[in-house]
């Protein structure tokens, strides 16, 4: 064999597969007739052992799965924005301490190198991993991205650390997923796609995560129906997310798998207002090595501990013991 020091010629069992579900704009806010996050959503519930996603669930520690409130405003003063959120998420900086601000939805040219250099995806490919962002786009965005130099945090983080944008070609072949889940929007925007249920949606996510140690998912529509303060529009995003974790849960495999959901600010939860919150965020890990996030406390806390599970899940039986003195 080669010289590579990473884990993924170690045999399959002994590393978790870790699927980061990304939730744009969800909060833990107070529950009232504006929040639809108080409403029942049993899939959503699953993972919060039936309780509702509202601020007055308490955060958890049980065996392979955690639940803890994460701050999003990070000392900063004014309302988190998904640049500066986003940035903290995926390279465990202090994104809006670096701008000075809360910013978005773009990255902000201050937090452009760290981004560069710690994003995720850099992280655990230095060490090995086999990662993949699992989103589909449209040949217009990557037109737009590079028009404009404007890329998403995301696949700014992507193209840092040369992972590879995901095409329509490849949500064709069930090798990615549509950023609405089921493709629908790009259908009624003239894409040629054929539209697929959340549980299939679930199904390619799953697929994915036999080939990669690693693979994000980023989903803005719980952003979007936030912002229009539109509650009928915020329970359909909301059905269709619950469609997709309740058939997300039945496939993953805890022994094997290990999913983490959050989010980069509030939003969602308070239907009264169109900004953003500076309500905390919820954080979900379920799976095997959940238990390294059982302190995460803020954004910054997610991509460590995603990290840390790869890693010590996948060396100690591997670690030859010391050397006695
Ligand atoms: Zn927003």
């Amino acid at each position: 064999m080669g010289g590579r020091s990473g884990p993924s010629h170690f045999p399959d069992r002994l590393s978790p597969h870790v699927l980061f579900v990304f939730l744009d704009g969800v909060g833990l806010g107070p529950p009232h007739a504006r929040n639809p996050m108080a409403a029942a959503w049993p899939g959503l519930e699953q993972l919060t052992c039936g309780q509702r996603w509202t601020c007055q669930t308490q955060p958890f520690f049980r065996p392979q799965h955690v639940f803890r409130h994460l701050d999003a405003a990070l000392g900063v003063p004014g309302l988190p924005q998904s640049g500066t959120g986003q940035t903290a998420l995926l390279t465990g900086f202090n994104a809006p301490r670096i701008a000075g601000r809360h910013y978005g939805p773009y990255a902000h040219s201050r937090t452009r190198a760290v981004l560069a250099r710690y994003n995720i995806f850099r992280r655990l490919k230095a060490r090995g991993f086999l990662v993949a962002f699992a989103n589909a786009y449209p040949p217009v965005f990557f037109e737009q991205a590079r028009q404009r130099d404007r890329w998403s945090v995301t696949t700014r983080c992507c193209r840092e650390a040369d992972v590879r944008l995901r095409t329509l070609d490849d949500l064709a072949r069930g090798e990615a997923v549509a950023a609405d889940l089921t493709g629908r929007r790009l259908r009624e925007a003239g894409f040629p796609v054929t539209p697929i249920d959340e549980a299939e949606a679930a199904r390619h996510l799953v697929a994915l995560l036999r080939r990669y140690d690693f693979v994000l998912f980023e989903y803005f529509l719980t952003d979007q129906a936030g912002h229009r303060q539109d509650l009928n529009e915020a329970r359909r995003v909301l059905s269709s997310l619950d469609r997709f974790f309740s058939e997300l849960l039945n496939l993953l495999d805890p022994e094997r798998h290990l999913l983490v959901v959050t989010s980069d600010h509030g939003n969602l939860e308070d239907l009264r207002v169109r900004t953003h919150t500076r309500n905390p965020v919820p954080l979900i890990a379920r799976g095997r090595g959940a238990e390294v996030f059982r302190h995460a406390c803020d954004l910054r806390d997610v991509t460590p501990a995603i990290v840390a599970a790869l890693e010590t899940a996948a060396t100690p039986s591997f670690r030859p013991s010391p050397p006695r003195p």
